[in-house]
């Protein structure tokens, strides 16, 4: 690891303005992502600024009949509050789907949100990754891509977003509220906030430099069945191959978003009229422009299949989480 410098921030605007004044520098949440970085020298910032005492860690409700989750909300708190498991249950669903207990313990809801991907190109500093280094090229193209995307990838880069909570986030509309080092303060739609890779591999979201995650807010709840089904080579402590979150209503219609498939949670809205069709008519349109690998080609079929099994749960299991 490279040697670097260390502060707590004081309020969110100082934490804001330290990162953007000093070059190299981040902002530290659990650091259960960047020091796994940082030990590879993946990541090398010259200066850590933690965020641990600026109490964003608190799940409040909001005017509108949702909730607002702070920044600094670990995973484990924001999974069994009570509220999340009543009227969200797709959200508590999928983070216990991640990680471990012992992660989810340390883990934040901006640091999930903000993890980078795990393709195995991208661990490796002896292959070449645009991710990593623009414009050195990339191995996983015509290298092993068993895990990586099949849709919004790019001639750059193929790599998928790794994290399940995001693509529960992006079902339910949640906003990313944000303060920028002038103190200015933005809410990003989830939709905009990861990226396409396009030709910039390495620009993973739509935050400006020194930009900081205050809170995630969740529209009203929406009801319906809540679902999140994970298929993974492991039954636990793995990434997703293909993911699918779900709301469906009574009456069949609803919502679908897809995790590992893409460089952001995948939802295309206008599918989601098909949904009462079943699973194969939702997953034509969904993933109409996939460039799959000869690799990862079966996740195309495995989209379909586990969303079958979502749309066949709901109709037996009982509401919410
Ligand atoms: C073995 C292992 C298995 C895992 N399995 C899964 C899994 O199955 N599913 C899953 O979803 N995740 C999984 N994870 C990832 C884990 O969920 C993330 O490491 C974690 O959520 C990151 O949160 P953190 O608070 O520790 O972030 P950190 O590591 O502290 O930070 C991550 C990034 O976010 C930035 N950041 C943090 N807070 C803010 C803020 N407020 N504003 C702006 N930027 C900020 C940091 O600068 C850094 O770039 C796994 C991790 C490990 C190590
Ligand atoms: S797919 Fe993306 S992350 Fe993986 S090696 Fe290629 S450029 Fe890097």
């Amino acid at each position: 690891m490279k040697a670097f410098t260390y502060e707590r921030a004081t309020s969110p605007a100082q934490a804001a303005q330290a990162v953007a004044h000093t070059p190299g520098a981040r902002f530290l949440a659990g650091g259960t992502n960047l020091l796994d970085l940082m030990k590879l020298q993946i990541e090398t910032p010259t200066h850590l600024v933690d965020v641990q005492d600026l109490k964003l860690d608190r799940i409040e409700p909001t005017p509108e009949s949702g909730l607002r989750i702070g920044a600094f909300v670990r995973n484990t708190a924001l999974a069994s509050d009570l509220r999340v498991r009543r009227d969200y249950g797709v959200l508590t669903r999928a983070i216990v789907a991640g990680a471990s207990g012992q992660l989810r313990n340390k883990a934040t809801t901006a640091g999930n949100l903000l993890q980078r991907t795990r393709c195995p190109y991208f661990y490796d500093t002896n292959q070449p990754c645009n991710k990593r280094q623009p414009g050195s090229g990339c191995g996983a193209i015509g290298g092993v891509s068993r895990q990586l995307g099949v849709i919004g990838t790019s001639d750059a880069c193929i790599a998928t977003y790794p994290g399940d909570m995001a693509v529960a986030l992006r079902l339910l509309d949640a906003q990313v509220e944000t303060v920028d080092p002038q103190g200015a303060k933005r809410s990003i739609p989830i939709a905009e906030f990861h990226r396409l890779w396009g030709n910039t591999p390495h620009i993973e979201n739509s935050l400006k430099r020194g930009e900081l995650i205050t809170a995630v807010t969740l529209p009203a709840p929406i009801g319906g069945r809540h679902l999140y089904h994970k298929v993974r080579d492991r039954a636990s402590y793995a990434f997703a191959l293909v993911s699918v979150a779900a709301v469906i209503q009574p009456d069949g219609t609803g919502r679908v978003a897809f995790g590992g498939v893409a460089p952001k949670p995948w939802r295309v809205e206008a599918a989601e009229t098909a949904m009462p069709h079943g699973a194969a008519a939702v997953t034509a349109q969904v993933f109409a422009d996939a460039r799959p690998t000869a690799d990862n080609r079966f996740k195309l079929a495995l989209a379909t299949r586990t969303l079958a099994g979502v749309i066949a749960d709901a109709k037996t299991a009982g509401a919410g989480a």
